[in-house]
């Protein structure tokens, strides 16, 4: 049995206020926030790396890149956002399950 929070959320087993879903991915605010807003996009398919990914999982990728310029209005995005996906222990990585941090809402300092 899978142990993946993300999964867990994903199939409704965890509630979680959903900002958009559709079959194949999922938006939540996450729990940390580091910016005024703060969510995470999360495909339903469970893998960790970038390099793990199939065609189809880079299909959905692609698919979450044109949804999110479409509601980035409904997520107080209008002035942009930054994205940020952490990969493996030198990344800082927490959950072992492929997502994409959105943050805005607000200025974000440079890095
Ligand atoms: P990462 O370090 O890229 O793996 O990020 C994992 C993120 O998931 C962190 O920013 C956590 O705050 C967030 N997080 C962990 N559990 C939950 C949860 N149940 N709901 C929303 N966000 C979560
Ligand atoms: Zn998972």
């Amino acid at each position: 049995m899978c142990d993946c929070i993300f999964c867990k959320i994903g199939k409704g087993e965890i509630s979680s206020k959903k900002y958009y879903e559709d079959d194949d991915f999922f938006i939540i605010s996450d729990i940390s926030p580091k910016a005024k807003c703060h969510y995470l996009m999360i495909p339903k398919n469970h893998y960790k790396l970038i390099s793990e990914q199939t065609e189809n999982d880079r299909k959905i990728i692609a698919k979450m890149f044109d949804v999110l310029p479409k509601i980035q209005h409904e997520l107080g995005l209008d002035g942009g956002y930054r994205l940020i996906i952490n990969q493996g222990e030198d990344g800082g990585q927490e959950v072992p399950h492929l997502h994409i941090h959105i943050l805005g809402g607000e200025k974000l300092k440079s890095f």
